[in-house]
C-alpha cells in the first residue's frame, strides 16, 4: 500500500514516511492510494480476535510491509497495555436498539489515546530505527494534546509542542496537560479558540523549509496513522454487537464529531466492508458539518464555546478526505474546491454529490440544554453517566430511535474530564484516582497571544534548547 495526497501532488510514498509527513507536501491529506476491500469470509474469521490482533490484521493491509511483524506486534501490545479494560474498546447495552461503545479507557480518558498511544510508540520506534530527530507539533481542543503528550513524554531523541486555546478547554484537560514536568515537553496557551491554534498549525506545516529544519511531526488527525488506528474499533465493536445480537445486519454509528477524523475513520471502514447502515454525525452548536450534510454547503458559521469543548470546531482539518472520495477521487477538483475555499470562505457540492452524501450519512447538531438532558435522562433512566461528548453522540442517534435500527454511540471520554457539565445537571461524580491527583500538582505552561510570530519563537527556542 502506497500513499498519494488529495491534492495530487505527492507520492506515491510509503507507509513510513506517510507517517513523517503529516500533512501532504501539497497542502492536501494523505489516503492511501486504493482502500483495500475485505470480503465477507475475513469479516468471519475476524470476528474472534482480541483487540491487539485484529489491529494487526487492519494495518497488514496499510503498512507496506515497512516494519517486521515482530517489531508491530510489539508496538500493538505496548500501546494497549496502557489501557485499564482489558477488551481496550468494551462494549455496554444501553436498550435493545443502542449500544455504547467506550473509547475511554486509555491513559487520559479520552478516544485520543487510542491512537495516540500507539502514534508514541511508532514515533519512538521511527527515531531510534533512523536515528532522528522527531519534533511533535499539534493543535488541541484539549483531549489530543493531553493524549499526545503522554504517549511521548520522556522518551528520547522527541520533543513535542502542544497549542491550546487559553480557557477554552476543561479544567481536567488543562491539568492533564499541564502538570507533566518532563523537559521535552511545551505547552503553549493561545489567545485564541481552537480553530486559530489549527490554522497556525497547519500554516507552519505548510511552510516546508520549517518544517524540515524544525524537524516537524504532526499528531492532529491530518496523520492518516491517527485515522487507521481509530479504524479498528469499528470493526472491534461490530463484531461484539454480533455475538451480543446474532444478527448480521447492517449497524448505525453516531459519532460526536469535531475535526471529522473519527468518523472519517468509521466511513474507511465501511468502504473496507463493514456493514454500516448510517454514519450519524452528531455535532454541538458548532454545527457546520450538521449543515454540510443537510444542505451541501461547507461554511463556517460563528464560534461558540459548548459543553462539549473537544468538539468546538469549525473548520474540519479531515473533511477534505471525504470531499475527496465523495467526488469521486479527483485531485484537480479538490485543489479548485479548497483555492475556492480560501478565497470565497465555502465550498458547494452538486445536487448528485450531495444525494450520495445524505445516503452515507445522517446529522444532529445538538442543542446545549438537549445535551445536558439526555445526560440527566440516561443517568436516571439507566444509571449510566455519560460525558457531554458521548450525549451528543446518543441525543443524535435518539433521533432515529422509531427506525427500528441498531445503533452504536461511541462514548469518545470519561464524564470525569467534563464535570463542569455534569455537575450543571446536579450530579455528583467520583473521580477515578489519576484523575483526583491532577488537583494537587504544579502546573507548567507558557501563556502567548495568537500571533504567528511569538508562535514561531517560542517553537525555536523549544526546539533548539
Ligand atoms: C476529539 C474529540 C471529539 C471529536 O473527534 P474528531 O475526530 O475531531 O471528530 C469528540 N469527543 C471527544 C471527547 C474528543 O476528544
Amino acid at each position: 500500500m502506497e500513499y498519494i495526497s488529495t491534492r495530487g501532488n505527492v507520492g506515491k510514498i510509503g507507509f513510513i514516511d506517510a507517517f513523517l509527513m503529516g500533512l501532504g507536501d501539497d497542502g492536501g491529506l494523505l489516503v492511501p492510494s486504493e482502500i483495500p476491500a475485505i470480503s465477507a469470509a475475513k469479516l468471519k474469521e475476524w470476528q474472534n480476535l482480541s483487540y491487539q490482533e485484529l489491529v494487526l490484521e487492519i494495518f497488514s493491509y496499510y503498512t507496506n510491509d515497512e516494519i517486521p511483524q515482530e517489531d508491530l506486534k510489539k508496538l500493538v501490545n505496548d500501546s494497549y497495555s496502557t489501557f485499564r479494560d482489558p477488551e481496550v474498546t468494551p462494549v455496554r447495552k444501553l436498550n435493545d436498539s443502542l449500544y455504547l461503545l467506550e473509547l475511554f479507557h486509555g491513559p487520559t480518558f479520552a478516544f485520543k489515546d487510542i491512537a495516540l498511544q500507539f502514534m508514541g510508540q511508532l514515533y519512538t520506534y521511527v527515531s531510534r530505527k533512523q536515528n532522528k530527530t522527531i519534533h511533535i507539533l499539534g493543535a488541541t481542543s484539549g483531549d489530543t494534546g493531553a493524549s499526545a503528550i503522554e504517549g511521548v513524554r520522556g522518551k528520547e531523541g522527541i520533543k513535542i509542542a502542544i497549542l491550546h486555546p487559553n480557557g477554552k478547554v476543561s479544567k481536567v484537560q488543562e491539568l492533564q496537560m499541564t502538570t507533566v514536568q518532563d523537559s521535552n515537553v511545551l505547552n503553549l496557551s493561545v489567545e485564541g479558540n481552537f480553530d486559530d491554534c489549527q490554522r497556525i498549525i497547519k500554516d507552519l506545516f505548510a511552510d516546508l523549509d520549517f518544517k524540515a529544519n524544525n524537524h516537524l511531526c504532526a499528531i492532529n488527525s491530518i496523520n492518516f496513522v491517527r485515522i487507521l488506528a481509530q479504524t479498528v474499533y469499528y470493526f472491534y465493536a461490530y463484531f461484539q454487537v454480533v455475538k451480543q445480537t446474532g444478527s448480521e445486519q447492517p449497524l448505525n454509528f453516531s459519532v460526536p464529531t469535531g475535526n471529522f477524523g473519527d468518523i472519517f475513520a468509521g466511513y474507511l471502514a465501511k468502504r473496507m466492508g463493514l456493514p454500516v447502515n448510517k454514519l450519524i454525525l452528531a455535532t454541538n452548536e458548532n454545527n457546520i458539518l450538521e449543515r454540510f450534510i443537510q444542505e451541501g454547503v461547507y461554511k463556517p458559521g460563528g464560534f461558540r464555546s459548548t459543553y462539549s469543548p473537544s468538539m468546538d470546531i469549525q473548520v474540519a482539518s479531515n473533511f477534505e478526505r471525504y470531499l475527496y472520495y465523495v467526488l469521486d477521487e479527483n485531485p484537480a477538483q479538490i485543489r479548485e474546491l479548497m483555492d475556492g475555499f480560501k478565497r470565497d470562505g465555502e465550498i458547494v457540492i452538486p445536487a448528485d454529490a450531495l444525494a450520495r452524501v445524505q445516503v452515507e450519512f445522517a446529522a444532529h447538531g445538538v442543542q446545549g440544554q438537549e445535551c445536558l438532558d439526555t445526560i440527566s435522562k440516561y443517568k436516571t433512566e439507566t444509571g449510566y453517566l455519560l460525558d457531554p461528548h458521548s450525549a451528543c453522540g446518543v441525543a443524535a442517534s435518539d433521533v432515529r430511535s422509531g427506525a427500528q435500527e441498531v445503533t452504536i454511540s461511541l462514548a469518545t471520554a470519561h464524564p470525569a474530564k467534563f464535570n463542569e457539565a455534569i455537575a450543571l445537571c446536579g450530579i455528583e461524580q467520583q473521580f477515578p484516582e489519576q484523575i483526583e491527583a491532577l488537583f494537587s500538582k504544579p502546573q507548567r505552561q507558557t501563556q502567548v497571544d495568537g500571533s504567528a510570530e511569538e508562535i514561531v519563537r517560542e517553537l525555536v527556542q523549544f526546539y533548539n534548547a
